[in-house]
């Protein structure tokens, strides 16, 4: 026994490591050990139960949040179905990870206790010890820390699906920029154009609209796995005689049941973009009046700087002017943007009759272009052979389908997942935006553009209140100006406290992070399952599930089309402790005694206390927990009135920021790692597509066995590429790069495209044979990428790797 703690009578500290591989699946509570095999034991068949049936949600992370019937029978969830008092069959959903939950929340992954790291950072050795004790050690270290490096040395990071709201405010602690580049690599380029989609994209109309569509096209979105919702309305559109285009590398889930899949080499969406728009361009099939009087295709550039030219006179908006010097904020009149009308005279755009689109020559001893003659002129090096040659699609394909969009009215759904975290996914980005413009093909039924992925995101939403920390605290977050990446390359960070995984999930090249968790006083984690990232902390904490709360309700939120209310259905497991709690109990160590609510009740009725929907907290509860949002009834369409939330109000699509980096007007570029010709592709032949799948959403679920029964991580490529090498499927394959290396089972599978190799993102070390996905993934930024709307993209698909049998 010499050298291992006795933790619990008959578990040694080894053994507890090594049995519990997440090393929470064994916890401590005051009366034992709580086991998550002890508590799915069966109950008395001929004893009396206790059953009540709780609602609540679940994901709003694939972008569903299905509203749920629990059943709980003596204090154990068994049964979890869709909630029936929903408006429509049509939101009566869930999937199998909803499914799974009944097992899932009592998964050997869940952490039971807090725990303290006892061995070397990352060498997986805690012990347990008390919330008391772990808080009182971790709230020192910080003000410690902070006292020495200020208070933005400390870095808080959440993920999608925690609740803590209040944690980086009561910290004062840094936040990571812009979802660390996750998410934002196609909305970086097509967003500034629309003023909408948040920088991720999401400036579509609701999917439920494709019904309205002649053609829906989708370049790399894979809704079919990843968003319940969008698959169901995909097929409404199919049966309403939409045409359901899907273009993919890969033979998708969501390739297979559209109408018809056009695979295309990886990295090249901007190029089969451009190439559309040349031939609508050229063939005068786009719609004149939109981009006359809508975008800023009109618009006059110096050709000398490359600026657009503005009207040297101001436009004064009363109301706003009087709303500044209220503030005590300077006002900056409008002066807005010059166009040639139809007098042949220069305008501003705001007072001109008719805009012209063509336009070159010298305007008051000035060299003048409107963006539409640049963009024509621009567009001549991507004519549609040339996009042919580099997206592998027929010229003869590319033709006929920017004549079936331009025809309209045509929905183009862009990706998340896979195809945005490509280096050149902003130009991917732009491109679209620029297609959209020429055709018009947007603000109408039947026309949008955007990613589309989870109805609940492009659906109506309720506006709500929040619970307000006490001004007398004069608390602020920290800054959010670094995505991690950058911070990895800085001393600025000495405390992480992270809800969620943030080491091993949010920046690749891995080796890097685990490098920099050297270099760090202090690593908090706490979650509800035990995730790589956590081996490299000093505190591990366990949080509750969604279905666990300690007061009655636990939160309001927006689901698809509806409030729904969150209300608790179990008690806390173990000794996890709810979101709000671990806030409340951190503000009072730091002083802030009253800053939170005391309860989630008292918290929930500041939320509904905002809400902008006529509806009481005691309706939503008669109304088991939800709630529809007016208008419903018809899908929530987008800038139907053609007021973009752009400077001018039009689509812009000339990026003036971009003009130093010639990207003013999107030119093609290829991957940095990614493509075809990169002599690198000799030793790394594949490139490792980076994809979510229906098991999982990001590293949740992993642990859930009931899914892991259908899936467990397996690396896909194209049986030609495995053949040389005399590779099948069932081996365990060794994935390298220069970055590093993994070994994982391999599968055949025809469905992905020769040269690529297809792993589910979040694939991390407890569920191969060894290493993490991450290892391999590029971190490498663009050049441009802070000049970029949310800053430089998280390139992981931008890899290649060798393959070999291990
Ligand atoms: S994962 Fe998404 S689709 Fe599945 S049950 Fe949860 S919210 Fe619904």
């Amino acid at each position: 026994m010499s050298g291992e703690k006795t933790v619990n009578p008959g578990i040694t500290r080894r053994g507890f490591m090594k049995g519990a591989a997440a090393l929470g699946a064994l916890g401590v509570t005051a009366g034992g050990i709580a086991t998550a095999t002890s508590s799915l034991a069966p109950t008395n068949a001929q004893a009396e139960s206790e059953e009540h049936v709780a609602y609540t949600y679940h994901q709003s992370h694939c972008g569903n949040m299905c509203a749920l019937a629990c059943t709980v029978r003596d204090g154990r969830l068994v049964c979890i179905e869709p909630n029936s008092a929903m408006a429509e069959r049509r939101y009566k959903t869930m999937c199998l990870k909803g499914v799974s939950e009944v097992q899932h929340i009592y998964s050997d992954k869940r952490i039971q206790t807090p725990l303290k790291r006892v061995g070397e950072r990352g060498a997986g050795e805690f012990e347990a010890v008390s919330w008391e004790e772990a808080l009182d050690d971790i709230v020192s270290q910080i003000k410690d820390i902070q006292q020495s490096f200020g208070k933005d040395s400390v870095l808080v990071t959440t993920c999608a699906e925690c609740d803590v709201p209040f944690l980086a405010t009561i910290l004062e602690a840094r936040t990571c920029a812009n979802n660390n580049g996750i998410d934002i690599g196609t909305g970086n380029g097509l967003d500034p154009a629309t003023g909408m989609g948040w920088g991720f994209a999401m400036s579509a109309q609701e999917p439920r609209d494709w019904v309205n569509s002649r053609l829906v096209l989708n370049v790399g979105n894979n809704f079919c796995e990843s968003s319940l919702a969008n698959a169901r309305v995909m097929f409404d559109a199919k049966d309403a005689g939409a045409h359901v285009v899907t273009v993919d590398p890969h033979f998708s889930t969501t390739a297979c049941k559209s109408d018809e899949w056009i695979p295309i080499e990886v990295g090249t969406d901007a190029a089969l973009f451009l190439g559309m728009t040349t031939h609508i361009l050229d063939n005068n099939l786009g719609d004149q009046e939109f981009m006359a009087k809508h975008t800023s295709l009109p618009f006059l550039i110096d050709t000398k700087t490359g600026m657009l030219v503005r009207s040297e006179e101001g436009i004064v908006d009363e109301a706003a002017k009087a709303e500044a010097e209220a503030a005590g904020t300077e006002y900056m009149p409008f002066y807005p943007f010059l166009v040639i009308d139809e007098d042949g005279q220069k305008k501003p755009y705001t007072e001109a009759a008719n805009p012209q689109l063509t336009v070159e020559g010298t305007f008051d001893g000035q060299q003048l272009v409107s963006v539409y003659s640049k963009l024509c002129e621009s567009q001549k090096a991507y004519p549609t052979s040339w996009a042919a040659e580099v997206t592998g699609i027929s010229q003869e394909r590319i033709e006929a389908l920017a004549e079936e969009y331009a025809a309209g009215p045509s929905s183009l759904c862009v990706g998340w997942g896979g195809s945005d975290k490509l280096s050149n996914a902003d130009i991917t980005g732009h491109a679209a935006a620029v297609l959209v413009a020429v055709t018009g093909n947007i603000g109408k039924p039947g026309a949008g553009v955007g990613v589309y992925v989870g109805a609940q995101y492009a659906g109506y939403a309720a506006g709500f209140g929040e619970w307000a920390i006490p001004e007398k605290y004069g608390l602020m977050p920290g800054p959010a100006d670094l995505q991690m990446r950058e911070l990895r390359q800085t001393d600025i960070v000495h405390a992480i406290v992270a809800v969620g995984d943030l080491l091993a999930q949010k920046v690749g090249n891995m080796k890097l992070t685990e490098e920099w968790t050297k270099t760090i006083d202090l690593i908090v984690t706490a979650d509800v399952y035990f995730t790589e990232g956590a081996k490299w902390a000093d505190y591990v904490l366990p949080l509750t599930s969604r279905f666990e709360y300690d007061a009655e309700v636990g939160n309001v939120k927006n689901g698809y089309n509806h409030i729904c209310l969150q209300e608790k259905v179990l008690d806390p497991l173990f000794e996890a402790k709810t979101d709000l709690w671990f806030q409340r109990e951190l503000a009072k160590r730091l002083g802030y005694e009253d800053a939170l609510p005391e309860t989630a009740d008292e918290r929930v009725a500041a939320i509904m206390a905002g809400c902008t929907e006529n509806v009481t907290l005691e309706q939503l509860k008669e109304n088991q927990g939800v709630w529809p949002i007016t208008g419903i009834e018809n899908p929530r369409l987008v800038a139907t009135d053609y007021a973009f939330y752009t400077e001018s109000g039009n689509m812009e699509v000339y990026y003036q920021n971009l003009v130093d980096f010639n990207q003013a007007l999107p030119q093609w570029e290829e991957n940095i790692e990614a493509y075809p010709g990169n002599p690198e592709r000799e030793k790394y032949p594949l490139q490792l597509t980076n994809t979510r799948t229906r098991f999982r959403i990001h590293n949740q679920f992993n642990d859930s066995a009931w899914l892991a029964q259908y899936y467990t991580p397996t690396v896909h490529v194209n049986p030609v590429d495995l053949e040389a090498q005399g590779i099948k499927t069932g081996d365990t394959v060794r994935l390298f790069n220069d970055r590093g290396e993994i070994k994982v089972a391999v599968a055949a599978n025809e469905a992905i495209r020769p040269g690529s190799a297809r792993l589910y993102e979040a694939t991390t070390a407890d569920y191969t044979v060894a290493g993490n996905m991450q290892d391999l993934t590029n971190d490498t930024p663009i050049e441009r990428g802070a000049a970029l709307m949310m800053g430089p993209v998280a390139p992981f698909s931008d890899t290649i790797v060798g393959i070999e049998k291990a």
